[in-house]
């Protein structure tokens, strides 16, 4: 009876000390694996996250509803557009705006509220996203609102329709979230690779990557190796901006 039981005592105690040994040959044989990842990749900054939409920590903010002191008219006069609030309002007429901070591939944040819907398809709410001055994201007020589906709400305008439509109507705000990769050049400023473009369009993924076929119209600058500002469409409509950054991908 004792003997059956420290036989038994014996079996669990050799048992204890192989799954011990199994632990302790796992651990020692992942370290160096560990260690391998850790040295393959640097460690992603740590930034601290907007609450909703509001800017992170590494964002170059545009507007916050303050002033407009990180725009210009694109033939460099201090903005005029209105502020009404947190938001600032197109003043129709006075010409498009661009910001002072430029860059190549980035992360790029706005929202925008279309005006009361009169007019019908491009006389409704109509204005753009220049990403880099040159690439139109097209604003329009989409909302029950027909036009050709490149140049809807969320198109790149004359070369890609939205993948949806994502429109909220007049009056709501809506959000653009733009995912930008610059186009490539060798050294003598041939384009190597098209800029590619995502868009999010209240959170819904409208454009998916696609690759930029050249300049759109109404552009500041052609293309080039260059930064260029976020430049914002006068097209007559009492658009209202709000809540505008971007991040840097370079
Ligand atoms: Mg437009």
């Amino acid at each position: 009876m004792n003997s059956g039981r420290t036989r038994l005592i014996g079996r669990r105690q050799t048992l204890s000390a192989v799954v011990f040994s199994t632990t302790i040959i796992a651990t020692v044989a992942a370290l160096p694996l560990r260690a391998a990842v850790e040295r393959r990749f640097a460690a992603p900054p740590v930034i601290t996250p907007g609450t909703h939409s509001s800017a992170p920590s590494d964002a170059i903010v545009l507007f916050d509803g303050s002033n407009l002191d990180a725009w210009t008219y694109t033939d460099g006069r201090a903005a005029q557009w209105t502020i009404d609030g947190d938001a600032m309002v197109v003043k129709p007429g006075s010409g498009s705006i661009m910001s002072k901070p430029k860059f190549n591939s980035a992360q790029v944040h706005l929202e925008f509220a279309t005006p009361p819907a009169h007019g019908e398809g491009q006389e409704r709410g109509n204005s753009g996203m220049y990403i880099q001055g040159r690439y139109e994201v097209q604003i329009l007020d989409s909302f029950e609102n027909e036009t050709y589906p490149d140049g809807q709400c969320s198109a790149i305008y004359g070369q890609y329709p939205p993948l949806v439509n994502a429109s909220r109507g007049p009056g709501q705000w809506q959000t653009y979230d733009v995912i930008f990769h610059a186009p490539k050049f060798d050294e003598n400023g041939k384009k190597t690779a098209p800029g590619t473009i995502t868009v999010f369009h209240n959170g819904v993924l409208t454009q998916d990557h696609v690759e930029l076929q050249g300049v759109t119209g109404g552009n500041l600058s052609e293309e080039s190796p260059e930064p260029g500002p976020l430049m914002l469409q006068d097209h007559g409509n009492t658009m209202r901006f709000r809540n505008i950054w971007f991040r840097t991908l370079d």
